[in-house]
């Protein structure tokens, strides 16, 4: 949820989320059109989609425990390898290292003064939590990226200032071509993320005629309209009907 969007505007609809579906059983009952509808606020709108396909799995192989092990997280529908060990460290102590791309940056300046591979990455972030508490060494890296080494360097107070090996060395940035390290996205505005979220938004009031949906996404050219909307109905979000478009499966 965090993503692209501020931890102040999603504290509010996460919890609204919570309340309607404290637990994987919940979750997994649910109509899709329910919990998109619930997602209001909460970003990508395919996370729900695959949030309630990880809780079915969790609930119908799991016994509705969410599996502590990085191999069993990460064979749930939409989480990868940082969510995985995200999980696992945050939410169950486990002592694995997270590479987000916060941290990334740290490893890639103050640790190796040169790009890093993915597995390279994974190899010196778990060097460095050694016997460490998970919780606390995996945080303060996110913080230490996030604060200081952020994608423009804040070096000035950064406890690493005096050991940092890019500092030392000089030369180019070496986080931009590291591995996990995101570019920055394409502008939200005018965007097809915009669009898919305006044609959601719609259909959260009801399911629309295909002139009812055009006429909603007035301003859209034909082409990239047709785009948007086969878009959200080949990631399974919405609904073709006879009449046009719903939202949820069927
Ligand atoms: S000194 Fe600068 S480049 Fe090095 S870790 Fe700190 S913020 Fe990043």
């Amino acid at each position: 949820m965090l993503q692209q969007t501020p931890a102040a505007r999603v504290v509010g609809p996460w919890r609204a989320f919570l309340d309607l579906y404290p637990t994987p059983e919940a979750l997994a009952a649910a109509p899709l059109s329910a919990v998109l509808t619930a997602w209001r606020g909460l970003g990508y709108h395919r996370r729900a989609r695959d949030l309630q396909r990880a809780a079915a799995v969790i609930v119908e192989g799991h016994g509705g425990r969410v599996p502590e092990a990085v191999e069993a997280l990460r064979a749930l529908p939409g989480v990868g390898e940082y969510t995985a060990r995200a999980v696992a460290a945050f939410a169950f102590g486990a002592r694995v290292a997270v590479v987000d791309t916060n941290v990334a940056r740290v490893l890639a300046r103050a640790v190796a003064g040169r790009p890093l591979a993915p597995r390279e990455a994974r190899e010196e972030a778990a060097a460095l939590l050694g016997r460490r508490d998970p919780r606390r060494f995996n945080q303060a890296m996110i913080d230490l990226g996030a604060r200081h080494c952020a994608a423009r360097p804040r070096c000035g107070g950064c406890p690493l200032e005096r050991v940092c090996a890019w500092r030392a060395a000089g030369g180019d940035d070496p986080a931009p071509a590291s591995a996990h390290v995101t570019r920055p996205q394409a502008p939200f505005t005018g965007s097809d993320r915009q669009w898919r979220g305006r044609a959601l938004e719609r259909l959260r009031g009801g399911p629309a005629t295909v002139r009812e949906m055009h006429r909603h996404l007035t301003g859209l050219e034909p082409a990239r309209r047709r785009r948007v909307l086969e878009g959200l109905v080949g990631d399974g979000l919405v609904t073709r009907t006879r009449e046009g478009f719903a939202l949820g499966r069927p």
